[in-house]
């Protein structure tokens, strides 16, 4: 079920989990800001989850309540994470889901990074 993108923080939820290492991930990069995974469900070739270490349900609510550092950090940690895996030169997209009407399952924020392999006008 999609999630609201204003609603409060919940602790419980799985990419939280994922954070505290309750879950296993297949980690492609951390650092103090940023934890970037596989999807377990991939749509592309390559479809990794970049997500703030920081408590934020949506883009919205990271964009207004985290500080300078943590979104420079977050997007610093984007970068890195597609320069890892080889889709600087190729190309890749980034997209975020906020809120029920955009498909949001999770409600921690979280960017999709697709890429490895030419990816038409859209993916969800
Ligand atoms: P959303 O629809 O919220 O933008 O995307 C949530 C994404 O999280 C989906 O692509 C889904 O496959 C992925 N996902 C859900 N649960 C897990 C999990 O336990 N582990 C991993 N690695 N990905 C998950």
């Amino acid at each position: 079920m999609p999630v609201s993108g204003l609603a409060p923080y919940d602790e419980g939820n799985i990419f939280a989990r994922i954070l505290r290492g309750e879950i296993p991930a297949r980690k492609v990069l951390e650092d103090d800001f940023a934890l970037a995974f596989h999807d377990i469900a991939p749509q592309a070739p390559v479809h990794v989850l970049v997500i703030p270490k920081g408590p934020y349900v949506s883009v919205a609510d990271f964009s207004r309540k985290a500080s300078p550092a943590e979104i420079s950090g977050f997007w610093h940690a984007v970068a890195e994470t597609a320069r890892k895996l080889g889709l600087e030169d190729a190309g890749f997209r980034v997209l975020t889901n906020m809120g029920h009407d955009a498909g949001q399952e999770v409600p921690h924020f979280h960017v999709h990074i697709f890429g490895g392999q030419p990816l038409g006008p859209m993916l969800a």
